[in-house]
């Protein structure tokens, strides 16, 4: 981990940690223990930002000089894993969280299995020992040596410690325990060079334009800086640290939230001052994500995109309880923060995937390279309509065999043919987007039919829909050799 650049410059840094384990286990209570209960939190003032991750100042139990912590503030393993995904080295330690009433649970195994692939160092916390008659941690002890965690005492090397999110009991032994288990790493970093670390979250902010919370591991960040990550690029025109003060400067492993990017960069890329020493190029991410999406039958293939990290969870949680449906399941693609762009329409094009946008927006270029391609793209600033499409689709309904029938009520742009705009009311069955059409005209019945078109996308007020059902008003951006009129029927047969 030691730069291969050694030399006068080199200095100790703070060790970067993630809580880990299966949910309800106690990994919120405990980072919320610790954020109250240290110094520099207190100090700010209470951390009113969303930065996704706080440094604690731990006083030295017997003198010697106080040390920092970095704590990820975001608990569970998917925030993680997307980093890891992106080629980040996220965290230098994890600690795994374990309810001792409990034990070992599925997301505890899921836990351990990506720490072992990527060969992070973790410590456990056997939480919840207030909760357990006489302190017993018998139960979780041989729990976790069946899981193949071995614990020290128990024929391995792994370090725990008992503790209580509620009452705090432990706790403090268990923050020793992670300087003790990181200093045996040396992590260092080189003040002279250029910054380098990973992007934690980006969101929009309507007043202050584009954050992104990032973890410094490498080099000292100063206002300024020009910053770039594989998606996007920018200057460094206000830096601040994570209780949100302004400052000049900052060392690993401080989270800093920077402004200046001129696009929201993807949460889990690398970011760095001048040249991006990342392993994975975006081709051969692309190239990755691609075999993963193409080796899985019966699967439904997903890119999520959404506003925040927070937005992001939300839907991954909620597309969960539709997942399983009419025998298919859901296989995410991949998952990132910010806009629909032109990058991911082609990496849709490439995996077969649908695009789904959480209060986001469909960049230009994103929507021109859709419509002229077979790519799908929902967006909805409400979850559930998310995931009421997604669930169409898992069990069929959305499938070609769908016929629906469209009244024309308004034409808004006629500019070009193969981009009309025009509005109607769903008459019959199920209109669809990248679904044809037959334009039917005339007053009496039968109608005379025209020819056909295709609609390009739908939308319902501000959102991009797939489908529309009876009696809905939509938008339809249609391409078609006819001009469409005010009065027309649009058929999609089965
Ligand atoms: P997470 O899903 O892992 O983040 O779990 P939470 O931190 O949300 O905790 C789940 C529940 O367990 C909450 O009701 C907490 O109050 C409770 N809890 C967490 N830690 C402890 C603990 O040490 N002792 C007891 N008795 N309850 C705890």
């Amino acid at each position: 981990m030691a730069s291969e650049t050694l030399g006068k410059n080199i200095k100790p840094r703070p060790p970067i940690v993630v809580v880990v384990g299966h949910v309800d286990h106690g990994k919120t209570t405990l980072l919320d223990y610790i954020r109250k209960t240290t110094v520099a939190a207190r100090e700010a003032g209470g951390i009113t930002q969303a930065v996704g991750a706080y440094e604690i100042v731990r006083a030295p139990a017997a003198g010697g000089p106080a040390r920092k912590i970095t704590f990820i503030d975001t608990p569970g393993h998917e925030a993680f894993t997307a980093m890891r995904s992106r080629g980040a080295q996220a965290a230098d330690l994890a600690v795994l969280v374990v309810a001792a009433d409990e034990g070992v649970k599925p997301q505890t195994k899921e836990a351990i299995k990506i720490l072992e692939e990527t060969k992070t160092p973790f410590v456990v916390a056997l939480n919840k020992i207030d909760k357990v008659q006489g302190g017993n941690l018998e139960k979780a002890k041989t729990d976790l040596a069946n899981a193949g965690v071995l614990l020290e005492g128990y024929g391995g090397q792994v370090s725990y410690h008992g503790v209580s999110a509620k009452t705090g009991e432990g706790v403090s032994d268990l923050l020793d325990l992670i300087l003790l288990s990181t200093d045996v790493e040396n992590l260092t970093y080189d003040a002279a060079a250029a910054a380098s670390g990973f992007v934690l979250e980006a969101r929009r902010d309507p007043r202050r334009g584009i954050e992104a919370s990032v973890i410094v591991r490498e080099g000292t960040l100063h206002r300024g800086d020009a910053v770039k990550t594989h998606t996007a690029s920018g200057k460094v025109k206000i830096l601040e640290d994570f209780t949100g003060k302004a400052v000049d400067v900052l060392e690993p492993s401080a989270p800093a939230v920077i402004i200046g990017f001129e696009k929201l960069p993807n949460v889990g890329e690398v970011f760095a001052v001048g040249e991006l020493k990342e392993a994975r190029s975006p081709q051969a991410e692309e190239a990755a994500i691609t075999q993963i999406a193409k080796s899985k039958p019966n699967t439904l293939n997903l890119i999520l995109k959404a506003s925040d990290a927070g937005s992001l969870e939300a839907l991954l949680v909620v597309l969960k309880s539709v997942d399983k449906q009419g025998g298919k399941e859901i296989n995410v693609v991949e998952e990132s923060v910010g806009d629909v762009t032109d990058g991911d329409v082609r990496r849709a094009q490439a995996t077969n995937a649908t695009i789904i946008g959480f209060k986001n927006k469909v960049e230009k270029g994103a929507r021109n390279l859709a419509d002229a391609q077979t790519v799908m793209i929902i967006t909805s600033d409400v979850v559930y309509d998310l995931a009421k499409a997604v669930e169409d689709f898992l069990t069929g309904k959305l499938g070609p065999a769908t016929a629906g029938e469209l009244e024309v009520l308004a034409v808004f742009n006629q500019e070009k043919l193969d981009k009309q705009l025009i509005g109607g009311r769903v008459e019959k069955g199920t209109f669809r987007a990248k679904a044809s059409f037959e334009i039917l005209r005339g007053s009496s019945a039968p109608k005379t039919s025209l020819g056909t078109g295709r609609a390009l996308s739908l939308r319902e007020k501000k959102s991009e829909i797939a489908t529309a059902e009876k009696g809905k008003e939509i938008g339809i951006l249609a391409s078609s050799q006819i001009a469409i009129q005010v009065g027309d029927t649009l058929v999609i047969h089965k």
